[in-house]
């Protein structure tokens, strides 16, 4: 049987050559001005950092863009950038404790090439989106890119008055002069690089009505199909409220962008969607229902290492069908059923807890993932499955967390050690029959 990898083994070991473990970010604070027709970004990011040793050189995962100067606790600081990684020399070497660090760039943001095509921010037809997962950050500003390092941001972005720019967190600012507005957006609560997220359009806004305040932008022609397919967004965010705990966010930003994009991506209190994605009928509901999911698996609870994905996906992708069983729907267990048949007819097996960086976005691991929580909601019972799931949401509320978290948690609220269960379900290849 394979035991289970060690918790904060090698930190960036599905992706070598981002993250850094000798410093973490406490705050990014990004000054953006973005022309969308060359797709040309001057930015300057200054970051807050904590060294946890002493530090003669560090380095910043960043795109390549041209670097304007490096300052480190305000005082030119020598740097080389080479390859997505961007090592600085300050002038004298850092104690352990807090440093800032100020980077100015310009370029051509390019998406950051991986096996899932690039990543990161993109141009659109008219307009531009960040699709960061899981390692597209550094197309757009320098950070420290794992998912266990998490920040506050304010990103400032100046652009033609013409479009709407949508990021992270709440408006605090919104100032034109000339033919340009400056758009300023804070996200308090911890936020993984790959959820930090600029959306640039010609979009119409609106309301939803729900227990949260929902912000929608999107294509005017699109008006009636998107608020129409968005009609029960607020019945779900009320819904996850019940089974999951309170929304982590204090609102919920929902981009249709103006174009058909492959999937839906989800960023920090924001998800983001295509033309494709909202057909007037609903059709694609679920995928309203996963992406909502992940602000609470994924966004507020955010694995430490891209290995738990399932963490994310599994979780969410269950969301997809406690969404159908709570809303005159087929319940779980039907989907859960049928979902079983079609992976046990397959060919592909991976270990849950641990699928390769390859894997990590197979639709195989989404749907394993969530049977692995049907097959623990089976096993014990409903009551002890939702207070798990509620005590897993408040106990690492906007922190990071680990498969063992979970599974000693799931343990502790059944009252009985679940070892054979989650071995055969998230560390051993075969699909294991549902209880
Ligand atoms: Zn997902």
């Amino acid at each position: 049987m394979k035991t289970p990898p060690a918790p904060g083994s090698r930190t960036a070991a599905y992706f070598p050559g981002h993250g850094h473990d000798d410093y973490t970010v406490g705050a990014y604070d990004l000054e953006l001005d973005y022309r969308v027709g060359p797709n040309r970004l001057a930015g300057t990011a200054r970051l807050s950092a904590t060294a946890a040793a002493p530090l003669t050189r560090f380095a910043l995962d960043l795109g390549p863009f041209r670097i304007g100067r490096v300052l480190v606790d305000g005082a030119p600081a020598r740097f080389r950038h080479w390859r997505g990684t961007l090592t600085v020399t300050p002038a004298r070497p850092l104690d352990p404790g807090a440093f800032t660090v100020e980077v100015r760039y310009t370029g051509n943001p390019s998406p950051v090439r991986s096996h899932w095509g690039g990543l990161g921010w993109e141009q659109l037809t008219d307009g531009s989106i960040v699709a960061g997962q899981p390692t597209g950050a550094p197309s757009w500003f320098p950070c420290n890119d794992r998912p266990g390092d998490k920040a506050r941001y304010r990103i400032a972005v100046t652009t033609a008055s013409a479009y709407t720019v949508v990021a992270n967190g709440r408006l605090t600012g919104k100032s034109s002069a000339g033919a340009n507005t400056t758009w300023v957006y804070e996200q308090d609560e911890p936020t993984a690089t790959y959820l930090a997220s600029v959306q640039i359009g010609r979009y119409r806004s609106a309301e939803l009505d729900g227990p949260v305040p929902q912000h929608v932008h999107y294509p005017a022609a699109r008006e009636r199909r998107v608020l129409h397919d968005l009609g029960r967004q607020g019945q779900m965010i009320a819904t996850f409220c019940e089974l999951f705990g309170p929304y982590p966010f204090g609102a919920y930003t929902v981009v249709v962008a103006d174009d058909e994009l492959e999937i839906p991506v989800e960023a920090q209190g924001m998800s983001i969607f295509g033309t494709n994605h909202v057909d007037g009928e609903r059709g694609e509901e679920p995928l309203i229902a996963h992406e909502l999911a992940h602000q609470w698996f994924g966004n507020s609870l955010t694995v430490a290492h891209w290995r738990d994905i399932w963490l994310h996906e599994g979780f969410a992708s269950y969301a997809e069908w406690l969404w159908s069983e709570n809303s005159g729907g087929a319940p779980a267990s039907e989907h859960a059923r049928r979902w079983h048949a079609r992976l046990a007819g397959g060919s592909k097996d991976l270990v849950l807890a641990d699928p390769g960086p390859r894997h990590l976005f197979d639709d195989y691991l989404y749907k394993r993932g969530a049977l692995a929580l049907h097959a623990l909601r089976r096993a014990t019972g409903d009551d002890a499955f939702f207070r798990t799931l509620r005590a897993w949401t408040a106990g690492h509320r906007h922190g990071s967390v680990t498969t063992e978290e979970f599974t000693a948690l799931a343990a502790r609220h059944a009252g009985r050690p679940l070892d054979d269960l989650f071995s055969a379900w998230l560390y051993r290849r075969p699909l294991p029959q549902l209880p």
